[in-house]
């Protein structure tokens, strides 16, 4: 059965796990792309990552922008890794919407309809791209993997391994650290053209498919469940294969409340108890809205780089979308990936604390840096007994993870 657990829970020795004999450095990169104005919000994430993981790993990095980047940005950058930068443009093609008389009345309804980012054409630009392009542009071309970072991201904890090794050697395509759920008006009918290309070119869809298809309860359950049977034994993690949880959580459901290691193994024990709380059954023509949170990703190049995401792009591309709505790259990235890949093929990055503007993923570690429970902060919008959205933002105290032979940068 696939299973899916942490690669190596606290801290691990870097120098010994990099002189093993079946460690293989990756053909992989970091990836940016950003605007000379962002330098100080870049130097920041640069200095984090580095400090928390590439001292050990020197993995190189690629910086994409839709102008030139000044000898400042990077002289500056250079100065602050502790490996190669490359430094790329974007061509017109790649940062473009379209020639429509109608873009520049569109976009300026979108504001008017108060839809997040709607009104900012560079900002539909920069979804377009990273939805379609990023993986085609030359310098990323070079690499199997890459892992996506952005202007004034924080890291939390240190990581002492590999995550481009482990991921290839369980056979991961895709990492991530938080799923969240999209703004309904921002895509109104991007799932209906989804559908419209898997019925036009037959596509066979992904064990994933069915995780953007179930109520998104669920698959809130789901994340938080993993969460919690880290520590518990092998066997157990054995027997959550994510298809098994899946299929267990949409045949019986869950109370989204009871997310506790017992519940879940009555579920594993196939009861038959009716869910409470099952609102509706999943279809395969609804979305739930769920996406993986798209500025972190740690993932392989060729899951994007193929005949039938491309070819999905551009259909999405040729209904106009990406201006007439504010389709993000996220739940574009989400729903493309499950054309192709199974729930197995998903890694979620439990151990990595992570910080994007105000939403975070945050690991509770004991000290040391010895890592011993993991919870995860409220990375969902939960309806509450009104029938309205309770938002958790959970933020502060408990989420620094500090290895012992972790290195200060100076
Ligand atoms: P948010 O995370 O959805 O709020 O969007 P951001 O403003 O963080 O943009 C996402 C990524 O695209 C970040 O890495 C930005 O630096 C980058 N980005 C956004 N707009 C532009 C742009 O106009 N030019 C360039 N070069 N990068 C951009
Ligand atoms: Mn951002």
């Amino acid at each position: 059965t696939a299973t899916d657990s942490i690669f190596y829970p606290g801290c691990i020795d870097t120098q010994q796990y990099l002189g093993d004999a079946n460690y293989m450095g990756q053909n992989a990169t970091f990836l940016m792309l950003a605007r000379n104005s962002e330098l100080t919000e870049v130097l920041s994430t640069l200095e984090n990552i580095e400090s928390h993981f590439n001292q050990w790993f020197h993995y190189p990095y690629v910086f994409l922008n839709d102008e030139p980047f000044t000898e400042e940005f990077q002289h500056k950058v250079q100065q602050l890794i502790s490996s190669e930068a490359s430094f790329g443009i974007l061509n017109e093609e790649q940062w473009t919407l379209t020639d429509s008389s109608d873009l520049d009345e569109n976009i300026q309804v979108q504001g008017d309809r108060d839809i997040l980012y709607g009104d900012n054409p560079s900002y539909h630009k920069m979804c377009r791209f990273y939805s379609g392009w990023f993986y085609r542009h030359e310098l990323v071309q070079q690499y199997e993997w890459y892992w996506r970072l952005e202007p004034a991201v924080e890291f939390y904890c240190d990581l002492t391994y590999d995550p481009f090794f482990e991921m290839s050697k369980a056979g991961k395509k895709y990492g991530f650290t938080v799923i969240i759920p999209e703004l309904q008006e921002t895509i109104p009918s991007l799932f209906r053209s989804t559908l419209a290309y898997i019925r036009e070119n037959q596509i066979k869809v992904g064990s994933l498919w069915k995780l953007f298809s179930m109520d998104h309860h669920l698959v809130s359950n789901l994340t938080s469940i993993l969460d919690k049977l880290i520590n518990y034994p092998d066997d157990i993690m054995d027997k959550i294969s994510d298809e098994i949880a899946i299929e267990h959580l949409l045949d019986h459901g869950l109370d989204h409340k009871d997310t506790t290691i017992s519940s879940f193994k009555k579920l594993l024990s196939r009861s038959t108890t009716p869910a409470p709380m099952m609102t509706r059954k999943y279809s395969d023509l609804q979305y739930n809205l769920c996406h993986f949170w798209s500025n972190f990703e740690i993932a392989r190049v060729d899951i994007f780089d193929n005949e039938i995401y491309r070819g999905y792009f551009n259909h999405l591309d040729q209904s106009g979308g990406f201006w007439k709505e504010r389709w993000g790259d996220a739940p574009v990235h989400s729903l493309g990936l499950s054309l192709t890949l199974n729930v197995s093929d998903i890694h979620y990055f439990r151990d990595i604390g992570y910080k994007h503007s105000t939403l975070q993923h945050c690991p509770k570690n004991a000290q040391g840096g010895e890592l011993t429970y993991i919870t995860t902060s409220n990375r969902w919008e939960r309806k509450n007994e009104q029938n309205q959205y309770d938002k958790g933002i959970k933020t502060g105290s408990g989420c620094r993870c500090k290895c012992p032979n972790s290195a200060e940068l100076e």
